[in-house]
């Protein structure tokens, strides 16, 4: 950052000079803060991007005001501090040197009280130094990233979504669980996994029509989303008219609770189906397997096709049925219950797919 005086004065001075002067009118939002952190500049654009006044702020130190409803520090404040430790509790993006080297670069999305809109923000902040070295002023620049900002979230959203149901697509379904599988072999935690399928559903389209049949699978995803309530369960659409369910940290036993739930709650729903050879109402059939991973498993292969599987023999049973995996050789092939083991081969069982 260019040294803006030669004096060694300890603050900004903030007469009517020709660098303030420009500074006001720079298109690009900036204020500047002294060593004790009270705003000696806010510049017309800083006021145009915020919504306050230079007069609200100037000689207060109650800039934060301006973009966050809690008090916080700014970007400027890390700068005054010397606090590149406190970047990461602050902003989602970050970097400890700004683009000359020195200061800060952050982004964030802003709450702007004063707007009553959130804006994402571009920041830069970096300090200004007496001839000494003294630190006389942080001079903090913004721009506002707002519509590229969304442009990016509604791509991803497009990237990672299926556009009849709203769920996470096949893509990310993947994604998740090669993650979930290298934290659950981390953390020796249990990772489940949902298949569900409806039944039938070649049948529902010849009957009701495909855009009927649509409807019924948003109707369906609907019921399935509302079962991932925690922060990592992923509920997707794994293709057609099957969704899958991951669901970390948790034991078969619990698995097959929500399986049975999300099938009551679709019978719930009472969708007419009425096909020949169908029942009168709307199925599902849903394969459930949980995993701890061990040390060389690698992939989740394993999971995936223990839970389809399942999902197979809930079908061969009969359809409208949960089925977890180490009670498929037992419901299938009437076997005793200590013999079943996930990944053994089961008559017409073979796993259909692999990660
Ligand atoms: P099962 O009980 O054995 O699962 O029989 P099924 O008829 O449900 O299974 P099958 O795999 O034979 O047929 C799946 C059907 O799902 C065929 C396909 O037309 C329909 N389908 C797949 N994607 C969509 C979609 O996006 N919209 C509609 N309406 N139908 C779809
Ligand atoms: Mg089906
Ligand atoms: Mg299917």
């Amino acid at each position: 950052m260019a040294r803006l005086t030669k004096t060694p004065a300890k603050t900004v001075d903030v007469a009517d000079s020709y660098a303030v002067r420009l500074m006001q009118h720079l298109v690009v939002p900036t204020f500047v803060i002294d060593p004790k952190r009270r705003v000696v500049i806010w510049n017309r654009a800083c006021e145009r991007l915020t919504g306050v006044a230079a007069s609200e702020v100037i000689g207060t130190n109650r800039h934060w005001q301006a973009f966050y409803e809690i008090k916080r520090p700014c970007l400027a404040d890390l700068v005054a501090l010397d606090r590149p430790e406190q970047l990461p509790e602050f902003y989602s993006e970050y970097a400890a040197r700004g683009h000359n080297g020195l200061g800060f670069s952050a982004e964030n999305w802003c709450v702007m009280p004063k707007l009553g809109s959130q804006l994402y923000l571009a920041i830069d902040a970096g300090p200004i130094h007496d001839e000494a070295g003294n630190l006389i002023a942080v001079v903090e620049t913004l721009r506002d990233l707002t519509d590229q900002k969304r442009a990016e979230m509604a791509l991803k959203e497009l990237a990672t979504k299926d556009g009849l149901t709203g769920l996470s697509n096949r893509r990310a379904f993947d994604q998740m669980l090669m993650s979930e599988w290298a934290r659950a072999q981390r953390t020796q935690k249990p990772l489940a996994l949902l298949f569900v399928d409806v039944d039938h559903f070649k049948l529902f389209n010849d009957a009701h029509g495909h855009q009927t049949g649509d409807e019924c699978l948003r109707e369906v995803a609907r019921v399935v989303s509302r079962h991932a309530v925690r922060p990592l369960d992923l509920a997707s659409r794994y293709g057609g008219e099957e969704f899958a369910l991951i669901l970390p940290d948790m034991s078969r036993d619990e698995a097959c609770a929500i399986a049975e739930e999300i099938r009551s709650a679709v019978m719930g729903l009472r969708i007419t189906h009425g096909a020949n050879g169908a029942g009168e109402h709307v199925t599902l059939s849903v394969g459930v397997a949980s995993h701890v991973p061990g040390e060389a498993d690698g992939s989740p292969d394993g999971l995936l096709g223990a839970a389809d599987q399942a999902l197979y023999a809930a079908k061969r049973l009969g359809r409208n049925r949960v089925v977890c995996s180490e009670r498929v050789l037992t419901e299938f092939v009437g076997l005793g219950r200590d013999h079943p083991t996930v990944g053994d081969q089961v008559p017409g069982l073979a796993p259909r797919r692999s990660a």
